[in-house]
């Protein structure tokens, strides 16, 4: 049948102009015949989410593009697509022209070549599928879930549906609707899905002109980093010797949230009597299609390193290679500390990723170049020792330390921070003495709702007493 409609093409073509195929087209033309067709960039669309829709690998606009920087899409702007061609002659060509095509159950075929800092986490989470999906449709996968390379060729099979609510996330993570319960605040609701207050304003033009401004039962749209669980109103019964604080931990609360539940009909602790009922908002499991967020592993090409520089020390400049992007990043946060401090001990920058990125033991993640492990700043005689000493309570420089964090917090491009639960604590208890608001508060830390509780950018892994691990969004 192909061959068929090969030799139908190639007479027609032969009418006016020799029977040469040329593999690209003259300037402005799309390979092997394809047509090329004009895409004007939406509100929020990634170059990315531009590809599913028109079946194509987001490498394939880059090439018709030549002049496009993919991390600057704007909308309104025009980009050439080119549509897959109809012969079939090179390996390439095949399977970019199983993109688009029907894989059952009214799934469509994409497709992704792998980029430098992906991850099968990060793809998969991309296009709203699970590992599994995107292993099942690729052999080499299939063998080995480790063998991702950068410019390989994947094949997802894709839920249409799905694919279309997360295009407003960039497809990184399926589109959730938030239903605000009494209590609730921006920064609260922000932490709940690991982003911040301004990506949640960005998402929901009602917030624009009041964010403080919440009602019970508004929706709100948030593109979580936090996988959203299902939430239950319960009731519950208070029984005798029952304190505020133990309900509350039952349910994996703060007392600060239970209050909130009951609308003003509970002011504190003490107005508990036996019998009261009590509403609770119960966290359950994870929604389906959503998680799988934790993208670990990964690779990294053109990778940079991190200079040397005056106000730092680079422990291992050898194993301290990032992406463009979080090495500028890490520098500017250390710039704009040093504004605020003139004087301070050299911040000390750990581990990033190797050459090359891919598996760094011990570490888990530090495979894409977008996580780097950053010493506390200390105080006293082991201020300027490089290797990470544990902080506590009497050697932490809480001021110091705030203001860094607060630093990389502001380059607005922090994914999270793993931090100790105790150390937590401390910047906790200082950044509230010196007047961060406490909708900030709820927004950025995960203390004090407990380690276990996925919450806020700030949160506790096992392994962060003596430096706090930064993964960056890009
Ligand atoms: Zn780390």
């Amino acid at each position: 049948m192909r061959v068929r409609l090969g030799l139908i093409a190639g007479f027609l073509v032969g009418l006016a102009a020799p029977l040469v195929a040329p593999s690209f087209v003259s300037a402005g033309g799309c390979p092997d015949g394809g047509e090329m067709i004009e895409h004007e960039v939406a509100p929020g669309q990634t170059l990315s989410g531009i590809a599913v829709k028109h079946g194509v690998s987001q490498r394939s606009i880059e090439r018709a593009n030549p002049r496009l920087d993919p991390n600057k899409i704007r909308s309104g702007q025009k980009l050439k697509v080119c549509l897959p061609g109809k012969s079939s002659n090179s390996k390439k060509k095949k399977s970019s022209s199983s993109s688009g095509k029907s894989c059952g159950g009214g799934k469509i075929i994409t497709e992704h070549e792998v980029r430098s800092g992906d991850t099968l986490s990060g793809i998969a989470a991309k296009y709203g599928v699970s590992v599994d999906t995107v292993v099942a449709r690729n052999a080499k996968l299939k063998k080995n879930p480790n063998s991702l390379r950068v410019g390989q060729e994947l094949l997802i099979c894709l839920e249409t549906k799905k694919a279309k609510n997360s295009k407003t996330c960039g497809y990184r993570t399926p589109l959730h609707t938030h239903v605000v319960v009494p209590g609730e605040n921006l920064g609260e609701i922000a932490g709940r899905y690991g982003v911040r207050r301004r990506d949640m304003i960005r998402l929901n033009s009602k917030l624009k002109s009041n964010a403080n401004l919440l009602s019970v039962g508004q929706r709100l749209r948030v593109c979580p980093e936090i996988a959203p669980r299902d939430r239950s109103k319960i009731e519950y019964t208070v029984k005798s010797g029952d304190t505020l604080g133990g309900i509350a931990s039952k349910y994996g609360l703060t007392t600060h949230e239970l209050l909130g539940y009951q609308r003003g009909k509970l002011k504190n602790a003490n107005d508990l009597k036996v019998g009261q009922t009590l509403v609770v908002y119960k966290d359950g499991s994870v929604l389906p299609g959503f998680g799988g967020y934790d993208d670990d592993t990964g690779v990294l090409s053109s990778g940079v390193q991190m200079p040397s520089g005056k106000y730092y020390v680079v422990k291992h400049p050898n194993l301290a290679y990032g992406t463009g992007d979080s090495i500028r990043l890490i520098q500017t946060a250390i710039s704009a500390y040093r504004r605020v401090w003139r004087s301070s001990p050299k911040i000390h920058i750990g581990d990033i990723s190797k050459k090359g990125g891919g598996k760094f033991p011990p570490h888990r993640s530090h495979q894409h170049g977008r996580d780097v492990d950053i010493g506390y700043v200390l105080k006293g005689d082991k201020a300027d020792e490089v290797r990470f000493v544990k902080a506590n309570a009497s050697n932490l420089d809480v001021n110091r330390t705030w203001d860094l964090i607060d630093a990389f917090l502001d380059t607005n491009e922090v994914k999270y921070i793993f931090m100790d639960y105790s150390i937590q604590k401390l910047l906790y208890e200082h950044a509230k003495k010196k007047g961060v608001s406490r909708d900030t508060l709820d927004e950025l830390f995960q203390y004090p709702r407990g380690k276990k509780r996925g919450h806020g950018i700030i949160r506790h892994s096992s392994g962060h007493v003596n430096h706090f691990h930064v993964r960056f969004r890009k």
